[in-house]
């Protein structure tokens, strides 16, 4: 067995136990083929592992309990500030990585690392934060509390930020003193099978974090297994109430990230050049494959000029990974997928105002497909109601303010909601009523960076009701020991009272 990857880097391993290893059925090993997004090529064979797969992994990941638990927090973290050193020094690599497997442009991937390191600053800083509380609760009675780890826990992760997604929970569940198994996005698998390695070399014990790659029998086996104590999951919403209700009947403690459909609100006196900017930015930034990316505008009124300046800064984008530049979606079925919605809303009767299909032509290898603008005059179009996933941006224009909220209230999704707006009152109006979990005043992408949880509601959030990241994560991955003491006897004498 070897320290490093196999010689041949396009047949990717697991790594259980600080060791790269193939799936336990050697004999029996299935592919996926990884793809470039750029041209389609395959780039990688992700294997397909089984429960026996998890097994192993699970115990590595108890072996290495026992010890990483008893350690202090702040030596834990010891090992969490060399990680970031060697993240920063890597940073060009990895960002290369994504680039290749999921299409990023350089800025996106760079700025994508820079936010998964900024977990790992929250977990560093875990020894100040991680203390209980203690009180004197009676006379001569007092009451403190603990944080505990778990003991195994799993994280399963989607596609669209390879290093990101998997930092939501990876520092926070090991600084806390949990063991992880991390199943990665079988069509991303390769930036992290390098992490783990820059993990390693960081002094994280064997065993601390593990990945077995696969699909579904990796995903069931880990929500199935008894000593794996909780599992997060982010992925569409279908998926995430499927692994959500798997682990809710053994009891587990489950959270699952689903999907979005994001609604942005332009009200009549937003600042239509800052406006129309971040409206494109949210809507088209990594090709639209954001949990928060823009998907639907409401405008109060006809807002014409807005519109414009939208549709001239949407097709003035070109094609590429450079700053500013949007890259293709991830697959076949996603690009098959976003141009379906778009020639759904057109024989529907919708308005195309910018037409981004014709990069699909002029790119045919690869899955490309330039930013999209749809004006809908008919409310029950899908792609106004559906996760599309892709550079696609749906506007309807409502008569007035109660309209907008009305539609974005009926959408079953719940993860952002933006209000443009100069006006302080009508900012309090749409946010005092926005049903979503993330909102947003002139900031399409409203993310809640630490110590702040991450986390929507209705049909994006599936499982116990806690965010991810930030107190969030930490109150996931642990459990609160109580504890009350007396020592003195003498105030119990009812003499002395
Ligand atoms: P996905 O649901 O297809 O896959 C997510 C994970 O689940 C992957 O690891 C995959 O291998 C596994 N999986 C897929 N089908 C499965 C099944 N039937 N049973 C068990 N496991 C299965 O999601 P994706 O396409 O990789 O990612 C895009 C989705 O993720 C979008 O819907 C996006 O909104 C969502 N997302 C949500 C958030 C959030 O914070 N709410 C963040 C990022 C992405």
């Amino acid at each position: 067995m070897s320290l490093t990857n196999r010689e041949n880097p396009k047949i990717l391993q697991n790594f259980i136990d600080g060791l790269y290893v193939d799936p336990v059925k050697a004999s029996s090993i299935k592919y996926i083929p990884v793809t470039t997004p750029h041209t389609g090529k395959v780039i990688a064979q992700c294997p397909v592992s089984t429960a026996e797969d998890v097994d192993k992994a699970v115990e590595a990941a108890k072996k290495a309990f026992k010890k990483w638990s008893s350690r202090t927090v702040k030596d834990r973290a010891q090992a969490l500030i060399r990680f970031h050193n060697l993240l920063s020094t890597h940073i060009e690599e990895l960002a290369d990585l994504i680039i290749l497997e999921h299409g990023k442009n350089k800025a996106e991937a760079m700025a994508s690392i820079s936010k998964g390191a900024e977990t790992v600053e929250y977990a560093i800083s875990l020894p100040q934060l991680l203390q209980g509380k203690i009180l004197e609760v009676s006379r001569g009675v007092s009451c403190q509390d603990a944080r505990v780890p778990l003991g195994v826990v799993a994280s399963i992760v989607p596609f669209n930020f390879p290093i990101m997604v998997p930092f939501w929970t990876l520092p926070i569940a090991i600084a806390t003193g949990n063991t992880l198994i991390l199943k990665p996005s079988e069509k991303v698998p390769m930036t992290m099978n390098r992490v783990v390695s820059l993990l390693k070399e960081a002094g994280i014990p064997d065993g601390v974090i593990n990945i077995v790659n696969g699909t579904v029998d990796a995903v069931n086996a880990i929500c199935d297994h008894p000593d794996i104590k909780a599992v997060t999951f982010v992925g569409t919403s279908h998926v995430a109430n499927l692994v959500s209700e798997r682990c809710h009947k053994l009891g587990k403690r489950v959270l699952a990230l689903g999907g979005a459909k994001n609604h942005l609100i332009a009200s009549p006196d937003c600042n239509i050049e800052t406006t129309s900017t971040d409206i494109v930015n949210s809507f088209s930034g990594c090709a639209g494959q954001r949990c928060m990316a823009a998907s639907v505008l409401l405008v109060i009124g006809s807002q014409q000029a807005l519109l414009d300046r939208i549709c001239a800064k949407a097709s003035n984008i070109k094609p590429g990974v450079k700053p500013g530049e949007v890259g293709p979606v991830i697959d076949q079925a996603s690009l098959d997928k976003i141009r379906t919605y778009i020639a759904e809303s057109e024989q529907a009767g919708a308005k195309i105002l910018v037409d981004g299909r014709h990069w699909t032509s002029q790119n045919p290898e690869g899955f490309w497909i330039g930013p999209t603008v749809i004006l809908h005059s008919n409310k029950d179009d899908k792609a106004l109601h559906d996760e599309i996933f892709g550079p696609v941006l749906s506007v309807y224009q409502c008569s007035n303010k109660e309209e907008a909220i009305e539609i974005e209230n009926g959408n079953p999704y719940g993860n952002a909601a933006c209000i443009y707006t100069t006006t302080g009152a009508t900012s309090e109006w749409f946010i005092s009523r926005f049903s979503a979990g993330m909102c947003g005043v002139n900031i399409g992408v409203p993310v809640p960076r630490e110590p702040f949880s991450f986390g929507g509601i209705n049909r994006s959030k599936f499982g116990n009701f806690m965010d991810i990241t930030g107190d969030g994560g930490v109150e996931f991955f642990t459990w609160r020991r109580k504890v009350t003491t007396r020592w003195g006897t003498e105030d119990l004498d009812p003499k002395l009272k």
